[in-house]
């Protein structure tokens, strides 16, 4: 489980309230400040904005163009000039990697199939701030196939494919995103979605809780047309709680960060690939036959485990809960002590969310080359702190690569200065965000169309038969035949034949994830079994 006390390295989080403090709440963003100026009006923004995925690689960023895209009088093909991206005369090429892109996603384009006839999100007005990157192009595209309008900006000032954000303006998205946006950009990004004579959102697709946040401080009166918020991270879903906990949320909110399929996909498969990944591009190391310590087996650390064991790296495992520590015994790991092993090990990986679990004395102790990397949320796991002493060098090697040199010569390679590897350093794969994009999809559908009263102002998730849908509609990909239950082994089992399969408390270690989030006074998970007659009606429509 998350411990939120350990995320001091979290702007959102060590913060007294959940809102972020702005260092100038009425600047005016049409006065246009030069570069230096843009700069200077910073403030505080979340880490998740900060944090980025290093996906695709940018074929024509041309790093040598400095003139700020606000600066800039672009036009698309059709004469629209509602967008701000870095260069509209990309398109091309982040077409392609929309393209290739929608091959890995192939639920989202079974539920534009289903859309062919009444559009479910008819009528939507839908303010979106996400990673800006092929994957979330085509749930965009998706959106607007369903019959929603949308605006987009960032949530990340690093992640933004410029390309394929030149894509979405050329096919019409007023998308309001670059990569390498100051901070005042960043904020005038969301302004720009926001603020737009003539347009009022009526949904929120959020990913770290600025955008919300945003709506917050500066359009209280929007919420009073908004259906609902979808809320992505797990930073934001926290926010999210902690307004409602003050009784300050509005509007219904659906936490799709906590949905079974996102938990079991992004954290167990999706680090299974990307801690390799990681790994490789960083450092280039070969993993046959090092030991390496994985702090920490949960879902993650599972699919760390599993992916280094793979490779015939020894592995060892520390744990704190004894459940989790005898699934590491039965999986075949070692279960250890970190002290026990932190001198001859040659890697060490956090995933544990907790705070200060490599702690300076162990990094004192780490063998010569030692590889130090956190696949957690926060950037507390590892104390990087306790290493800016004067008596230790550090020497950037790399990108996202750290040399910290002791006294004596003994030298540690830090990865990504202790944030996410895999975020920070690797790509994610498509098909993990598919599953994540269709449950974004879906919980917009879900909100917009749920009859007036069914969700209160509260969080929510996704409703459990729809969290199957979403993955029912991933495994043609594999060619995969689902057996069909008998009516008599319904019966026996006291299920619907057509689902849910599994009672609301069931989850991979027997608890909803999001109880995890609020400490020990927090609420009960909120969720539904069934979809609402709207969206019930458009998941079975014919294909
Ligand atoms: P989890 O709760 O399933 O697992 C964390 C495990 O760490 C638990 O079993 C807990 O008992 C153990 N633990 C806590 N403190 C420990 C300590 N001091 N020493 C050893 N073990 C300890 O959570 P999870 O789903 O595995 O996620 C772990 C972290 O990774 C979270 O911070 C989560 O937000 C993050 N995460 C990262 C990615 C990614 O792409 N890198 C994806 C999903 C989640």
């Amino acid at each position: 489980m998350e411990k939120w006390d350990g995320n001091e390295g979290t702007s959102a989080f060590h913060m007294p309230e959940w809102m972020i403090q702005f260092a100038d709440q009425k600047q005016e963003f049409n006065k246009r400040p030069t570069k230096i100026g843009r700069r200077s009006l910073s403030r505080s923004i979340s880490q998740s904005s900060t944090d980025s995925y290093s996906s695709a690689a940018s074929y024509t960023d041309s790093s040598d163009d400095e003139t700020s895209p606000r600066d800039k009088q672009q036009k698309n093909s059709k004469g629209s000039s509602d967008f701000c991206v870095k260069n509209i005369k990309q398109a091309e090429f982040g077409r392609r990697e929309i393209e290739i892109a929608e091959q890995e996603m192939p639920a989202l384009m079974a539920l534009r199939k289903r859309a062919q006839g009444e559009k479910p999100l008819a009528g939507a007005k839908i303010v979106g701030c996400t990673h800006i990157t092929a994957q979330t192009a085509v749930l965009m595209e998706t959106l607007g196939a369903l019959g929603a309008q949308c605006r987009w900006a960032a949530c990340n000032i690093y992640s933004t494919l410029n390309e394929v954000a030149a894509a979405l303006a050329e096919s019409g998205f007023p998308v309001f995103a670059w990569k390498g946006e100051s901070e005042d950009d960043f904020w005038w990004c969301i302004d720009r979605c926001v603020n737009v004579e003539g347009w009022q959102p009526n949904m929120i697709l959020d990913d770290g809780g600025d955008l919300t946040h945003w709506i917050y401080k500066k359009y209280p009166n929007m919420f009073k047309k908004i259906k609902g918020i979808v809320e992505e991270s797990v930073t934001g879903v926290h926010r999210l709680y902690q307004l409602s906990k003050a009784g300050k949320l509005c509007v219904p909110a659906m936490n799709v960060n906590d949905s079974v399929t996102k938990q079991k996909f992004d954290n167990l498969y999706c680090c299974r690939e990307s801690i390799l990944d990681g790994l490789k591009r960083t450092t280039d190391m070969m993993f046959g036959g090092k030991q390496v310590v994985v702090c920490g087996y949960g879902e993650v650390g599972k699919g760390c485990c599993a992916a280094l064991k793979a490779m015939g790296s020894i592995v060892y495992v520390t744990e704190i809960d004894p459940i989790c520590a005898l699934q590491a015994c039965m999986d075949g790991f070692r279960l250890v002590k970190l002290n026990e092993v932190i001198r001859q090990v040659d890697i060490v990986i956090t995933c544990t969310g907790n705070k200060n679990v490599v702690t300076r004395e162990h990094l004192d102790r780490m063998k010569n080359s030692c590889i130090v990397c956190n696949m957690g949320h926060s950037n507390t796991e590892i104390d990087v702190a306790s290493l800016r002493t004067p008596e230790l060098t550090w020497e950037r090697v790399r990108s996202q690569v750290d040399h910290v040199i002791w006294p004596d010569g003994k030298r540690i390679v830090l990865l990504a200065e202790g944030r996410l590897l895999n975020l920070s350093c690797s790509t994610v794969p498509t098909f993990v965000l598919s599953i994540t994009a269709t449950t974004q999809a879906l919980a917009l559908i879900e909100l917009y169309n749920a009859p007036e009263g069914r969700y209160k102002q509260d969080v929510y998730l996704l409703p459990k038969k729809m969290d199957e849908y979403v993955a029912s509609l991933h495994l043609p990909t594999f060619d995969a035949h689902l057996t069909e239950l008998t009516d008599e082994q319904a019966k026996y089992l006291g299920l619907n034949k057509n689902g849910p399969f599994k009672p609301n408390y069931y989850r991979c270690l027997g608890l909803p994830r999001n109880q995890g989030h609020l400490g020990s006074d927090e609420l009960p998970a909120l969720e539904l079994v069934f979809a609402s007659p709207t969206t019930y009606a458009y998941m079975n429509s014919e294909k």
